[in-house]
């Protein structure tokens, strides 16, 4: 279980070029989300990396293969992330931001907590906001405590003003 009152110490550095496997959990541990990527970067904060369209992710739900290329944006001390979503050879599709506790990098894994709340950007501007209701549901089922409840409420809204402002990562190009 994510306990905010002690920080992980996440010490790794990923190197460029090399491959890590993102494991998102729900908030009691049990698998989520698994997915393959390539890093591109990565400044001790920011961990920038790359999925290539129809690489094979596995959720609780099976087996899935995304028809997008996504470049996703990873900061270790902010409560969410950003998937850039474009068809192979065209322009983006979608942002699409996963409200979690902050990632840890382990060796090769990146794991984070999915707390539900998730915030869709679309090129022409429009933002929403999807899966209250799981969110909702999983304060109950899960029993989030207050503050895991407060920082994802605060980070989809923070997600939100950065796509209106069109900050990094929301340039078109
Ligand atoms: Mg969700």
């Amino acid at each position: 279980m994510y306990d905010s009152a002690m920080p992980p110490q996440d010490s790794t550095l990923a190197r460029p070029g090399t491959r890590i496997l993102l494991r998102a959990t729900k908030y009691d541990g049990t698998a989520h989300w698994i997915q393959p990527f390539r890093v591109r970067s990565d400044d001790g904060n920011l961990l920038v990396a790359d999925y290539r369209a129809r690489a094979p992710i596995f959720t609780s739900r099976g087996e899935f293969r995304s028809p997008y290329d996504s470049r996703v944006y990873f900061w270790r001390d902010r409560w969410y992330n950003v998937f850039r979503l474009s068809r192979p050879g065209a322009d983006i599709s979608l942002w699409y931001c996963n409200v979690t506790t902050p990632p840890l990098l382990e060796g090769c894994q990146l794991t984070y907590v999915d707390l539900d709340l998730d915030v869709a950007v679309r090129p022409d501007g429009l933002i929403q906001f999807l899966d209250e209701d799981e969110f909702e549901a999983h304060q109950r089922k899960y029993g989030y405590p207050e503050h895991v409840i407060e920082q994802a409420e605060k980070a989809a809204l923070e997600v939100a003003e950065l796509a209106r402002q069109n900050a990094f990562p929301f340039c078109l190009r």
